[in-house]
Protein backbone atom coordinates (compact mmCIF):
# COMPACT_ATOMS: atom_id res chain seq x y z
CA UNK A 1 0.00 0.00 0.00
CA UNK A 2 1.65 3.33 -0.62
CA UNK A 3 1.84 5.57 2.02
CA UNK A 4 1.14 9.40 2.36
CA UNK A 5 4.67 10.29 2.30
CA UNK A 6 4.57 8.06 -1.12
CA UNK A 7 1.16 8.88 -2.38
CA UNK A 8 1.56 12.96 -1.51
CA UNK A 9 4.78 14.03 -1.12
CA UNK A 10 7.30 11.27 -3.51
CA UNK A 11 9.45 11.04 -0.17
CA UNK A 12 12.27 12.99 -1.20
CA UNK A 13 14.87 12.59 1.71
CA UNK A 14 14.98 16.59 1.95
CA UNK A 15 11.39 17.16 2.91
CA UNK A 16 10.33 16.79 6.38
CA UNK A 17 7.42 14.76 6.95
CA UNK A 18 3.86 16.47 7.81
CA UNK A 19 3.24 17.23 11.36
CA UNK A 20 0.12 15.48 13.14
CA UNK A 21 -1.75 16.99 16.25
CA UNK A 22 -4.82 14.67 17.59
CA UNK A 23 -6.84 16.54 19.64
CA UNK A 24 -9.27 14.32 21.96
CA UNK A 25 -12.28 15.25 23.74
CA UNK A 26 -13.24 13.18 26.58
CA UNK A 27 -16.75 12.06 26.55
CA UNK A 28 -17.75 14.59 23.76
CA UNK A 29 -20.98 12.90 21.96
CA UNK A 30 -22.05 12.42 18.31
CA UNK A 31 -24.51 14.89 18.21
CA UNK A 32 -22.54 17.45 20.30
CA UNK A 33 -21.39 20.13 17.74
CA UNK A 34 -23.23 21.99 15.29
CA UNK A 35 -21.44 20.56 12.85
CA UNK A 36 -22.98 17.36 13.86
CA UNK A 37 -26.71 19.15 14.37
CA UNK A 38 -26.86 19.99 17.74
CA UNK A 39 -29.29 22.78 17.27
CA UNK A 40 -27.71 24.51 20.38
CA UNK A 41 -24.13 24.69 20.74
CA UNK A 42 -22.33 26.91 18.66
CA UNK A 43 -19.04 25.22 17.33
CA UNK A 44 -17.52 27.41 14.84
CA UNK A 45 -14.06 26.75 14.54
CA UNK A 46 -14.91 23.13 14.58
CA UNK A 47 -17.42 23.44 11.96
CA UNK A 48 -14.83 25.59 10.01
CA UNK A 49 -12.46 22.42 11.01
CA UNK A 50 -15.28 20.60 8.56
CA UNK A 51 -15.97 23.12 6.15
CA UNK A 52 -12.07 23.11 5.19
CA UNK A 53 -11.49 19.80 5.64
CA UNK A 54 -13.44 15.92 5.97
CA UNK A 55 -16.25 15.10 7.90
CA UNK A 56 -16.72 11.59 9.22
CA UNK A 57 -20.01 10.24 9.93
CA UNK A 58 -19.27 6.67 11.21
CA UNK A 59 -15.84 7.48 12.85
CA UNK A 60 -15.89 5.00 15.94
CA UNK A 61 -13.82 4.54 19.29
CA UNK A 62 -11.64 1.29 19.98
CA UNK A 63 -13.43 1.07 23.53
CA UNK A 64 -16.38 3.03 25.05
CA UNK A 65 -14.72 3.97 28.44
CA UNK A 66 -11.70 6.25 28.71
CA UNK A 67 -8.63 3.68 29.35
CA UNK A 68 -9.13 1.41 27.05
CA UNK A 69 -10.02 3.79 24.31
CA UNK A 70 -6.91 5.85 24.90
CA UNK A 71 -4.79 2.54 24.30
CA UNK A 72 -6.45 1.22 21.49
CA UNK A 73 -5.78 4.81 20.11
CA UNK A 74 -2.14 5.37 20.70
CA UNK A 75 -1.30 1.79 19.89
CA UNK A 76 -4.03 1.32 17.27
CA UNK A 77 -4.79 -2.33 18.63
CA UNK A 78 -7.97 -3.63 20.41
CA UNK A 79 -7.74 -3.20 23.84
CA UNK A 80 -7.96 -6.85 24.55
CA UNK A 81 -4.63 -7.43 22.61
CA UNK A 82 -2.58 -4.47 24.85
CA UNK A 83 -4.50 -6.52 28.33
CA UNK A 84 -6.18 -2.41 28.51
CA UNK A 85 -9.64 -4.07 28.66
CA UNK A 86 -11.05 -5.30 31.71
CA UNK A 87 -15.04 -6.27 32.59
CA UNK A 88 -15.10 -4.80 36.25
CA UNK A 89 -12.42 -2.32 36.44
CA UNK A 90 -13.02 -1.10 33.04
CA UNK A 91 -10.35 1.66 34.02
CA UNK A 92 -7.15 2.55 35.72
CA UNK A 93 -8.20 4.80 39.41
CA UNK A 94 -5.60 6.31 41.28
CA UNK A 95 -4.70 3.07 43.63
CA UNK A 96 -4.51 1.29 40.43
CA UNK A 97 -0.94 -0.72 39.92
CA UNK A 98 -1.48 -1.50 36.01
CA UNK A 99 -0.67 0.66 33.13
CA UNK A 100 -0.10 0.48 29.59
CA UNK A 101 2.40 -2.57 28.61
CA UNK A 102 6.03 -1.58 27.56
CA UNK A 103 5.96 -3.82 24.99
CA UNK A 104 3.16 -1.60 23.53
CA UNK A 105 4.57 0.82 20.67
CA UNK A 106 2.45 4.11 20.74
CA UNK A 107 2.29 6.25 17.70
CA UNK A 108 4.38 8.60 19.71
CA UNK A 109 7.16 5.89 20.03
CA UNK A 110 6.68 5.07 16.42
CA UNK A 111 6.87 8.91 15.54
CA UNK A 112 9.73 9.89 17.95
CA UNK A 113 11.50 7.28 16.36
CA UNK A 114 10.93 8.81 13.11
CA UNK A 115 12.45 12.16 14.54
CA UNK A 116 9.82 13.66 15.54
CA UNK A 117 8.91 15.80 18.75
CA UNK A 118 5.82 14.08 20.62
CA UNK A 119 4.20 16.28 23.17
CA UNK A 120 1.19 15.42 25.46
CA UNK A 121 -1.07 18.03 26.74
CA UNK A 122 -4.10 17.08 28.60
CA UNK A 123 -5.32 13.58 30.66
CA UNK A 124 -3.53 10.58 30.14
CA UNK A 125 -5.30 7.76 31.79
CA UNK A 126 -2.80 5.08 30.71
CA UNK A 127 -1.15 4.78 34.50
CA UNK A 128 0.35 6.97 36.62
CA UNK A 129 2.81 4.51 38.42
CA UNK A 130 6.84 4.74 38.24
CA UNK A 131 7.65 3.68 34.31
CA UNK A 132 4.41 4.30 33.61
CA UNK A 133 3.69 8.06 32.66
CA UNK A 134 3.57 9.32 29.07
CA UNK A 135 7.08 9.88 29.29
CA UNK A 136 7.86 6.56 29.62
CA UNK A 137 5.94 5.84 26.14
CA UNK A 138 7.42 7.99 23.79
CA UNK A 139 6.61 11.42 24.45
CA UNK A 140 9.37 14.33 25.29
CA UNK A 141 7.14 16.20 27.16
CA UNK A 142 3.90 16.04 29.09
CA UNK A 143 1.70 18.47 31.07
CA UNK A 144 -2.19 17.49 32.32
CA UNK A 145 -3.82 14.98 34.91
CA UNK A 146 -2.83 11.42 34.67
CA UNK A 147 -6.09 9.98 35.48
CA UNK A 148 -10.34 11.49 34.97
CA UNK A 149 -10.49 15.15 36.52
CA UNK A 150 -13.50 13.33 38.99
CA UNK A 151 -11.01 10.87 40.81
CA UNK A 152 -10.58 14.02 42.85
CA UNK A 153 -11.39 14.55 46.16
CA UNK A 154 -11.75 18.14 46.26
CA UNK A 155 -14.46 18.32 43.03
CA UNK A 156 -16.25 14.83 43.74
CA UNK A 157 -17.75 13.94 46.97
CA UNK A 158 -18.18 10.16 46.97
CA UNK A 159 -16.65 8.39 50.40
CA UNK A 160 -14.04 6.21 48.34
CA UNK A 161 -12.79 9.26 45.93
CA UNK A 162 -12.28 10.98 49.58
CA UNK A 163 -9.36 8.37 50.08
CA UNK A 164 -7.97 9.21 46.67
CA UNK A 165 -4.54 11.88 46.48
CA UNK A 166 -5.18 15.13 45.52
CA UNK A 167 -5.85 15.63 41.93
CA UNK A 168 -1.95 16.09 40.51
CA UNK A 169 -1.31 18.38 37.78
CA UNK A 170 2.24 17.65 35.85
CA UNK A 171 5.15 18.21 33.85
CA UNK A 172 7.04 15.47 32.64
CA UNK A 173 7.67 13.42 35.90
CA UNK A 174 6.92 15.96 38.64
CA UNK A 175 3.80 16.94 40.37
CA UNK A 176 3.54 20.51 40.02
CA UNK A 177 0.01 21.61 41.82
CA UNK A 178 -2.24 19.33 43.67
CA UNK A 179 -5.94 19.91 42.74
CA UNK A 180 -5.58 22.75 39.66
CA UNK A 181 -8.58 25.17 39.57
CA UNK A 182 -10.42 23.04 36.88
CA UNK A 183 -12.23 26.30 35.37
CA UNK A 184 -9.19 26.80 33.57
CA UNK A 185 -7.81 23.78 32.83
CA UNK A 186 -9.04 24.14 29.15
CA UNK A 187 -7.65 27.13 28.92
CA UNK A 188 -4.43 25.96 30.45
CA UNK A 189 -4.01 22.80 28.36
CA UNK A 190 -4.39 25.51 25.04
CA UNK A 191 -1.52 27.61 25.78
CA UNK A 192 0.67 25.13 26.49
CA UNK A 193 -0.60 22.99 23.09
CA UNK A 194 0.00 26.70 21.51
CA UNK A 195 3.52 27.39 22.55
CA UNK A 196 4.23 23.92 21.90
CA UNK A 197 3.40 24.50 18.47
CA UNK A 198 5.32 27.29 18.68
CA UNK A 199 8.47 26.01 19.60
CA UNK A 200 8.81 22.89 17.24
CA UNK A 201 8.12 25.45 14.23
CA UNK A 202 11.62 23.81 12.58
CA UNK A 203 10.88 19.84 13.34
CA UNK A 204 8.00 17.79 12.49
CA UNK A 205 5.91 16.90 15.62
CA UNK A 206 2.95 15.02 16.84
CA UNK A 207 1.08 16.45 19.52
CA UNK A 208 -1.88 14.87 21.45
CA UNK A 209 -3.95 17.02 23.34
CA UNK A 210 -6.49 14.65 25.33
CA UNK A 211 -8.76 17.46 26.81
CA UNK A 212 -10.17 16.58 30.43
CA UNK A 213 -13.37 18.24 29.51
CA UNK A 214 -16.57 17.32 28.73
CA UNK A 215 -15.99 14.72 31.55
CA UNK A 216 -18.06 15.61 35.04
CA UNK A 217 -17.22 17.40 36.71
CA UNK A 218 -17.53 19.99 33.73
CA UNK A 219 -16.12 23.53 34.23
CA UNK A 220 -15.17 26.53 31.78
CA UNK A 221 -13.39 29.44 32.55
CA UNK A 222 -14.71 32.98 33.17
CA UNK A 223 -15.06 34.10 29.74
CA UNK A 224 -17.28 30.89 28.81
CA UNK A 225 -19.20 30.30 31.81
CA UNK A 226 -22.73 31.22 31.64
CA UNK A 227 -22.36 32.46 27.58
CA UNK A 228 -23.74 29.80 25.72
CA UNK A 229 -27.52 29.07 24.67
CA UNK A 230 -27.01 24.90 26.43
CA UNK A 231 -26.20 25.86 29.79
CA UNK A 232 -22.62 25.19 31.42
CA UNK A 233 -22.25 21.69 28.99
CA UNK A 234 -22.68 24.02 26.08
CA UNK A 235 -20.06 26.43 27.78
CA UNK A 236 -17.50 23.62 28.39
CA UNK A 237 -17.88 22.66 24.71
CA UNK A 238 -17.91 25.90 23.33
CA UNK A 239 -14.24 26.43 24.95
CA UNK A 240 -12.79 23.50 23.77
CA UNK A 241 -14.02 24.61 20.23
CA UNK A 242 -12.24 28.27 20.96
CA UNK A 243 -8.93 25.90 21.72
CA UNK A 244 -9.21 23.97 18.40
CA UNK A 245 -9.30 27.35 17.06
CA UNK A 246 -6.67 28.45 18.90
CA UNK A 247 -4.65 25.72 17.75
CA UNK A 248 -5.22 26.06 14.46
CA UNK A 249 -4.42 29.31 14.47
CA UNK A 250 -0.82 28.72 16.02
CA UNK A 251 0.07 25.89 13.11
CA UNK A 252 -1.07 28.97 10.56
CA UNK A 253 1.28 30.99 12.46
CA UNK A 254 3.91 28.95 12.04
CA UNK A 255 3.32 28.30 7.82
CA UNK A 256 2.51 24.80 8.23
CA UNK A 257 -1.25 24.72 7.52
CA UNK A 258 -0.03 22.53 4.89
CA UNK A 259 2.39 20.44 6.17
CA UNK A 260 -0.02 19.25 9.42
CA UNK A 261 -2.79 17.02 9.43
CA UNK A 262 -5.47 17.94 12.18
CA UNK A 263 -7.70 14.93 13.79
CA UNK A 264 -10.90 16.00 16.35
CA UNK A 265 -12.68 13.32 18.31
CA UNK A 266 -14.13 12.04 21.46
CA UNK A 267 -12.56 9.07 23.35
CA UNK A 268 -16.06 7.55 23.96
CA UNK A 269 -19.99 8.27 23.51
CA UNK A 270 -21.73 11.40 26.11
CA UNK A 271 -22.24 10.24 29.87
CA UNK A 272 -25.82 9.99 29.93
CA UNK A 273 -26.62 9.33 33.67
CA UNK A 274 -24.96 12.45 34.85
CA UNK A 275 -28.17 14.35 33.00
CA UNK A 276 -27.60 17.75 31.82
CA UNK A 277 -23.84 17.67 32.94
CA UNK A 278 -23.59 15.12 29.94
CA UNK A 279 -23.84 15.69 26.12
CA UNK A 280 -25.80 14.26 23.11
CA UNK A 281 -25.56 11.12 21.14
CA UNK A 282 -27.77 12.96 18.37
CA UNK A 283 -29.98 10.12 16.77
CA UNK A 284 -27.52 7.53 17.58
CA UNK A 285 -28.73 5.02 20.85
CA UNK A 286 -27.47 5.65 24.31
CA UNK A 287 -24.15 6.19 25.09
CA UNK A 288 -20.77 6.33 26.96
CA UNK A 289 -20.39 2.86 28.82
CA UNK A 290 -22.49 0.69 25.76
CA UNK A 291 -21.59 -0.45 22.77
CA UNK A 292 -24.87 1.00 20.78
CA UNK A 293 -23.69 3.15 18.57
CA UNK A 294 -23.89 6.54 20.93
CA UNK A 295 -21.28 4.57 23.43
CA UNK A 296 -18.08 4.71 20.33
CA UNK A 297 -19.67 6.91 17.28
CA UNK A 298 -18.05 10.25 17.59
CA UNK A 299 -17.52 13.06 15.46
CA UNK A 300 -14.41 12.87 13.40
CA UNK A 301 -13.12 16.10 11.56
CA UNK A 302 -9.60 15.90 9.55
CA UNK A 303 -8.24 18.89 8.23
CA UNK A 304 -5.40 19.54 6.28
CA UNK A 305 -5.57 22.00 3.39
CA UNK A 306 -3.97 21.30 0.25
CA UNK A 307 -3.90 17.40 0.32
CA UNK A 308 -8.08 17.52 2.02
CA UNK A 309 -10.15 18.87 -0.19
CA UNK A 310 -12.47 21.58 1.50
CA UNK A 311 -15.83 20.85 2.54
CA UNK A 312 -16.15 17.12 2.33
CA UNK A 313 -18.09 14.31 3.75
CA UNK A 314 -17.30 10.49 3.96
CA UNK A 315 -19.37 7.66 5.22
CA UNK A 316 -16.06 5.37 4.99
CA UNK A 317 -15.63 3.33 8.30
CA UNK A 318 -13.25 4.58 10.48
CA UNK A 319 -11.43 4.09 14.16
CA UNK A 320 -9.43 6.23 16.11
CA UNK A 321 -7.19 2.80 16.23
CA UNK A 322 -6.81 4.02 12.39
CA UNK A 323 -4.80 7.12 13.75
CA UNK A 324 -1.83 4.87 14.05
CA UNK A 325 -1.28 3.53 10.39
CA UNK A 326 -1.97 6.65 9.44
CA UNK A 327 0.72 8.61 11.23
CA UNK A 328 2.85 5.57 10.07
CA UNK A 329 2.01 6.38 6.64
CA UNK A 330 2.79 10.19 7.00
CA UNK A 331 6.40 9.90 8.32
CA UNK A 332 7.41 6.63 5.98
CA UNK A 333 7.38 4.00 8.22
CA UNK A 334 6.54 0.71 8.71
CA UNK A 335 3.94 -0.64 10.86
CA UNK A 336 5.08 -3.11 13.32
CA UNK A 337 4.89 -6.60 12.27
CA UNK A 338 5.82 -8.39 15.62
CA UNK A 339 2.02 -7.97 16.37
CA UNK A 340 -1.17 -7.93 15.29
CA UNK A 341 -2.48 -4.39 14.55
CA UNK A 342 -6.34 -3.13 14.12
CA UNK A 343 -5.06 -0.02 12.23
CA UNK A 344 -5.55 0.71 8.33
CA UNK A 345 -4.28 3.90 6.95
CA UNK A 346 -7.04 6.53 6.58
CA UNK A 347 -4.75 8.29 3.86
CA UNK A 348 -7.27 7.18 0.75
CA UNK A 349 -10.17 8.39 2.37
CA UNK A 350 -8.34 11.80 3.15
CA UNK A 351 -7.41 11.95 -0.39
CA UNK A 352 -11.19 11.03 -1.75
CA UNK A 353 -13.95 10.55 1.10
CA UNK A 354 -15.39 8.34 -1.61
CA UNK A 355 -12.94 5.58 -0.50
CA UNK A 356 -13.49 2.61 1.71
CA UNK A 357 -10.72 1.18 4.13
CA UNK A 358 -12.16 -0.83 6.26
CA UNK A 359 -15.56 -3.54 6.40
CA UNK A 360 -15.17 -4.00 10.03
CA UNK A 361 -15.77 -2.59 13.40
CA UNK A 362 -15.40 -4.41 16.75
CA UNK A 363 -17.50 -3.54 19.78
CA UNK A 364 -16.03 -4.83 22.92
CA UNK A 365 -17.35 -4.16 26.34
CA UNK A 366 -14.58 -4.84 28.48
CA UNK A 367 -12.68 -8.05 27.56
CA UNK A 368 -15.90 -9.84 25.95
CA UNK A 369 -17.24 -8.98 22.25
CA UNK A 370 -21.12 -7.35 22.58
CA UNK A 371 -20.87 -6.51 18.86
CA UNK A 372 -19.76 -6.65 15.51
CA UNK A 373 -20.25 -4.00 12.33
CA UNK A 374 -19.57 -5.61 8.98
CA UNK A 375 -20.74 -3.03 6.19
CA UNK A 376 -23.68 -1.26 6.75
CA UNK A 377 -25.29 -4.30 8.95
CA UNK A 378 -24.37 -4.58 13.02
CA UNK A 379 -24.65 -7.94 15.21
CA UNK A 380 -25.49 -7.45 18.85
CA UNK A 381 -24.71 -10.59 20.73
CA UNK A 382 -25.17 -9.10 24.47
CA UNK A 383 -26.52 -5.59 24.93
CA UNK A 384 -26.61 -3.62 28.03
CA UNK A 385 -27.64 -0.13 28.79
CA UNK A 386 -25.80 3.01 30.24
CA UNK A 387 -28.58 3.06 33.21
CA UNK A 388 -26.84 1.91 36.42
CA UNK A 389 -28.47 -1.28 37.12
CA UNK A 390 -29.07 -2.36 33.33
CA UNK A 391 -27.22 -5.43 33.39
CA UNK A 392 -25.78 -6.62 30.24
CA UNK A 393 -28.53 -9.11 28.27
CA UNK A 394 -27.15 -12.06 25.93
CA UNK A 395 -29.26 -11.61 22.80
CA UNK A 396 -30.03 -15.21 21.31
CA UNK A 397 -30.62 -14.69 18.46
CA UNK A 398 -28.58 -11.81 17.94
CA UNK A 399 -29.67 -8.70 17.08
CA UNK A 400 -29.29 -7.28 13.74
CA UNK A 401 -29.65 -3.66 12.37
CA UNK A 402 -28.90 -1.79 8.94
CA UNK A 403 -27.01 1.12 10.16
CA UNK A 404 -27.42 2.78 7.38
CA UNK A 405 -31.32 2.66 7.54
CA UNK A 406 -31.56 2.86 10.76
CA UNK A 407 -28.94 4.70 12.84
CA UNK A 408 -30.74 4.57 16.17
CA UNK A 409 -31.11 0.93 16.32
CA UNK A 410 -34.64 1.03 16.29
CA UNK A 411 -35.81 -2.17 14.44
CA UNK A 412 -34.18 -5.71 14.79
CA UNK A 413 -34.42 -7.57 11.07
CA UNK A 414 -32.09 -10.60 12.20
CA UNK A 415 -35.12 -12.59 11.27
CA UNK A 416 -35.48 -11.41 7.53
CA UNK A 417 -31.67 -11.28 7.02
CA UNK A 418 -30.33 -15.18 7.94
CA UNK A 419 -27.73 -14.97 5.19
CA UNK A 420 -26.10 -11.49 6.08
CA UNK A 421 -26.25 -13.35 10.14
CA UNK A 422 -24.17 -16.37 9.10
CA UNK A 423 -21.63 -13.99 6.60
CA UNK A 424 -21.24 -12.21 9.88
CA UNK A 425 -21.21 -14.95 12.13
CA UNK A 426 -18.35 -16.53 9.74
CA UNK A 427 -15.95 -13.82 10.20
CA UNK A 428 -16.38 -13.23 14.22
CA UNK A 429 -15.78 -17.15 13.95
CA UNK A 430 -12.35 -16.33 12.40
CA UNK A 431 -11.99 -12.98 14.92
CA UNK A 432 -12.16 -15.20 17.76
CA UNK A 433 -10.07 -17.92 16.51
CA UNK A 434 -7.03 -15.89 15.51
CA UNK A 435 -7.38 -13.41 19.26
CA UNK A 436 -4.88 -13.82 21.32
CA UNK A 437 -5.76 -12.10 24.35
CA UNK A 438 -3.25 -10.40 26.92
CA UNK A 439 -4.05 -10.70 30.56
CA UNK A 440 -5.65 -7.64 31.88
CA UNK A 441 -3.33 -4.56 32.87
CA UNK A 442 -5.92 -2.86 34.94
CA UNK A 443 -5.20 -4.86 38.03
CA UNK A 444 -7.74 -4.28 40.72
CA UNK A 445 -6.99 -1.52 42.81
CA UNK A 446 -6.54 -2.03 47.11
CA UNK A 447 -9.64 -0.62 47.47
CA UNK A 448 -11.47 -3.96 45.49
MG1 LIG B 1 -14.13 9.31 28.28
Amino acid sequence: MLSACLLLFGCSSTEAPPNLIIIFADDLGYGDLSSYGHPTIHTPHLDQMATEGLRFTQFYTGASVCTPSRAALLTGRLPVRSGMADDRVRVIFPPSPGGLPTEETTIAEMLQSAGYATGIIGKWHLGHQEGQLPTSHGFDYYFGIPYSNDMSPATSGGARVQTYPPLPLMRNTEIIEEEPDQRLLTRRYTTEAVAFIRNHAASPFFLYVPHSMPHIPIFASDAFEGTSTRGLYGDVIEELDWSVGQIISAVKEIGKERQTLVVFTSDNGPWLTVNLAGGSAGLLRDGKGTTWEGGMRVPGLAWWPGTIAPGGTTVALATTMDLFATAAGLAGVALPEDRVMDSVDLTPVLVDPQQEVRDMVYYYRGTRLFAVRKGPWKLHYITQSAYVGDAPVTQNPPLLFHLDHDPSERFNVAAHQEEVVAEIEEAVRQHRAALVMAPSQLRVPAWE
